[in-house]
């Protein structure tokens, strides 16, 4: 009996550890939960604080190095941030020379002061925004290990993102303000230091104490827990509040499966919260003026509507809160809340509110990298602001996302455009991330609809939801998820648009006459090759649609509602540069031939995509 129970043991075991390594090859994910208690001095700005950090090494790998970002000491004169920003042709007018100018007391410090893991010190050396940590021991793969540090933080007069007393006054806008355990993947380390751009960081849980004057009301990621000690209008309705006796209290905040903790305090912030039916709880944290009331009034409806319509169409918001906040320097997302700054017009404030929420589908919880992968996250993003903006705030009577095409053809004419496989921190130009990730990005959405159609768009767009949730999907994910649903091949397109600069320029070169039938020539002019929908106009007003898909993506696309009928399909190599179309019908009948009129072909010369039938050509 028992051994045969060890056989079986041994067995399953066996089984376990062929399954694991299997598994591991594809992807694995590091896992962290932080506890953080930490004390701050509202008159230096300054708070000191204990980390203990429960890190399990998910990889196959022997860890024997680990790197913290230190965020804040990027504002220090000098630093690379500093230096990039006083030396980039373009520089961001929000940092510029500013960190240059810098004062002590206005400077950005994080600093760590002691560091254990597993009981025992460990070496580490203060390389500017990055700990790099020398283990004592090596972390090996499947292990969880605890480290426990002590760290001093001064908060920087805000500059970028995160500090304090930003430009509308308010105290603290505290996000990147701990010691962060850098990302590993498959990657490896993500050790890469501050100099501007975004984040990721592997997902995990948050529990987090915050002593503060008791003046201040605080908001950020996670669930306040002693919400009625608190009270603040965070208390559950009913309840009395104790008065307390102290200066301070201490905030209790949990999150779970973030990547990210932040929170913001001011002593002037009113709370205004909302608990959606089927959604989570929305708060609204702002100082009420006369440059933030009337807007801010409004805004909570339009938050609603906006995490509705998200729910609805791009998956399910999993957690049970999410926060609006003034504060930072524009708008920037945050796990289950963001910081926006908010002097500003109505539709900017729900403009920018939409933008930074939809950002917790792609950041948040998809875990797109923001870092080596920004057009990932800004595009996903930028071409949902224009979806939901349309739907919740005002119908746009054109094409909603115009603007994001118009932006990328003026960067693809511009000659400095990059390939968007650039990690956010090394592109040459501002000019050339901004327009490239945002923009560019959301025409990779949108014409990948173009590419397969919408239906198998909308369901792949949910397929990547659902296989992909608190996973960090990369370009290939994403590639490879479109590519199930629709069952073409479509790395090409990937290599093409995101991988390299090169550009999409197709014209209807000639519609001759060619007995009964007419003669269609369509030319390739751009480096570029994409599939072709050219629709044909006749004289009675009627339509018809020609396909032309490419012989490398291995199939079709089926037909798209409210497109006219496909009456032909023709495959086209992407090695011939014209191509000839017979349709069935006397050139007499035919109005207009046009390349897309549906817009979504990121076509950088639109001037040669239609040839209107002249009485010449019927002649001819
Ligand atoms: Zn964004």
């Amino acid at each position: 009996m028992i051994k045969r129970l060890r056989f079986a043991v041994g067995l399953l075991s066996l089984l376990g550890i062929t399954t694991l390594t299997h598994a591991q090859k594809d992807r694995f994910q590091q896992k962290v939960k932080y506890e953080m208690d930490v004390k701050m001095d509202v008159v230096k700005n300054q708070y000191t604080g204990t980390q203990k950090l429960h890190y399990t090494n998910n990889s196959p790998d022997t860890l024997d190095r680990a790197f913290y970002h230190l965020y804040y000491n990027a504002f220090q004169p000098n630093s690379m941030m500093d230096v990039r920003s006083r030396t980039i042709a373009d520089p961001d007018r929000r940092v510029r020379d500013r960190i240059q100018s810098l004062s002590p007391e206005e400077y950005g410090i994080l600093e760590v002061k002691s560091l254990k893991m597993n009981g025992k010190t460990v070496d580490f050396d203060h390389e500017e925004t990055i700990l790099e940590v020398n283990l004592a021991e090596p972390i090996l793969p499947g292990e969880t290990v605890v480290f426990d540090m002590e760290f001093f933080g001064q908060v920087p007069l805000q500059v970028r993102r995160a500090g304090r007393d930003n430009a509308e006054g308010i105290r603290y806008s505290m996000s990147q303000w701990y010691p962060k355990m850098a990302a590993y993947d498959v990657r490896g380390w993500h050790a890469n230091p501050y100099i501007g751009r975004e984040f990721y960081g592997n997902f995990g849980d948050f529990d987090v104490k915050i002593t503060i004057d008791k003046d201040y009301l605080l908001g950020g990621t996670g669930y306040l827990e002693n919400a009625n000690q608190i009270g603040k209008g965070y208390e559950d309705a009913g309840v009395k509040v104790p008065a307390t006796k102290s200066k301070e209290l201490t905030w209790h905040f949990t999150a779970p499966n973030v990547h990210d903790f932040m929170w913001a305090a001011d002593p002037k912030y009113t709370l205004v919260k909302e608990q959606m039916e089927n959604g989570p709880m929305v708060h609204l944290l702002y100082v009420k003026d006369e440059k933030t009331e009337e807007n801010w009034g409004k805004l909570m409806q339009y938050t609603i509507d906006a995490i509705k319509y998200c729910s609805e169409n791009f998956g399910k918001y999993p957690y049970d809160q999410y926060s609006v906040i003034q504060g930072g320097d524009g708008g920037m997302e945050y796990p289950m809340a963001t910081l926006i700054t908010g002097h500003r017009n109505l539709r900017s404030l729900v403009g920018v509110t939409v933008h930074e929420l939809i950002h917790s589908w792609y950041y948040g919880v998809l875990g797109f990298n923001e870092s080596s992968e920004p057009w990932l996250d800004e595009g996903f993003t930028t071409w949902g602001t224009s979806v939901v903006m349309d739907a919740v705030f005002e119908k746009d009577p054109n094409f909603v996302h115009n603007g994001s095409y118009r932006s990328y053809f003026r960067l693809a004419g511009a000659g400095y455009e990059e390939p968007l496989t650039t990690h956010g921190d090394h592109y040459n130009l501002n000019s050339a991330y901004g327009p490239g990730t945002y923009n560019k990005g959301a025409v990779f959405v949108e014409q990948m609809a173009y590419v397969v159609g919408k239906e198998n768009f909308d369901k792949a767009l949910l397929k990547l939801w659902n296989d992909f949730q608190f996973k960090h999907p990369n370009g290939n994910d994403v590639i490879r998820t479109f590519e199930k649903v629709s069952g073409l091949e479509l790395d090409w397109y990937y290599d093409y648009f995101i991988a390299s600069t090169k550009q999409i320029d197709y014209g209807v070169k000639s519609v001759e006459a060619a007995g009964k039938d007419t003669k269609i020539i369509l030319e390739r002019k751009g480096m570029m090759p994409m599939p072709l929908d050219v629709v044909v106009t006749y004289q009675d007003g009627s339509q018809e649609l020609i396909y032309l898909p490419l012989v490398i993506q291995r199939g079709e696309k089926p037909e798209e509602s409210g497109m006219p009928k496909r009456v032909l399909t023709q495959k086209w190599p992407w090695t011939d540069y014209t191509t000839e179309v017979k349709l069935a019908r006397p050139i007499s009948e035919i109005k207009s031939v046009e390349i897309d009129p549906s817009m979504r072909l990121a076509d950088v010369d639109r001037e040669n995509n239609k040839i209107e039938v002249s009485v010449e050509m019927e002649k001819k």
